[in-house]
């Protein structure tokens, strides 16, 4: 994947509040393009999987039970600057501390159900996008 792309998911709570439109209406229009995504919903191992760099951290638990409590959307994005510039959109981790019309400010319920995921550095991007999509489906 190049470096110009990011991962995101709509997590459980944004998509069962009915939520996932207008995240993805916002992730459009701050110009980012969708080259792959999916519905799809976690079982408890694969989000263990997917958040073991957490593994050791007190809430490691109650986010894996959270990830796989409902459906989600998976989606490759790309833009220049990708990592960093939907990492500003979508805000902090706590809501209670994101900035004003960040996605997490708008949608998120908590610093857990905090609305969507994105990744933090181009080498995880590349790694979560490559847990959820196969090559082809990465092409874009
Ligand atoms: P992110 O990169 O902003 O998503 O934040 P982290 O990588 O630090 O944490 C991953 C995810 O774990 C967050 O998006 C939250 O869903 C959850 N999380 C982070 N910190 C806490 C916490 O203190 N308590 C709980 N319950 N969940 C947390």
């Amino acid at each position: 994947m190049a470096t110009n792309r990011t991962f995101t998911m709509i997590k459980p709570d944004a998509f069962a509040e009915g939520n996932s439109g207008a995240i993805l209406k916002m992730i459009e229009e701050a110009g980012f393009k969708i080259v792959a995504m999916k519905a799809t919903q976690l079982t408890g191992e694969m989000a263990g999987k997917f958040y073991a760099v957490h593994a050791e951290r007190p809430f490691y638990a109650d986010l894996c039970a959270y990830m796989s409590s409902g459906p989600i959307i998976a989606a490759i994005l790309e833009k220049d600057n990708a990592v960093e510039d939907f990492r500003k959109l979508i805000g902090a981790t706590n809501p209670a501390d994101a900035a004003e019309g960040t996605i997490r400010k708008i949608f998120a319920k908590s610093i857990e159900a905090n609305a969507v995921h994105g990744s933090d550095s181009d080498e995880n991007a590349t790694i979560e996008g490559n847990f959820y999509f196969s090559e082809i489906e990465r092409v874009g």
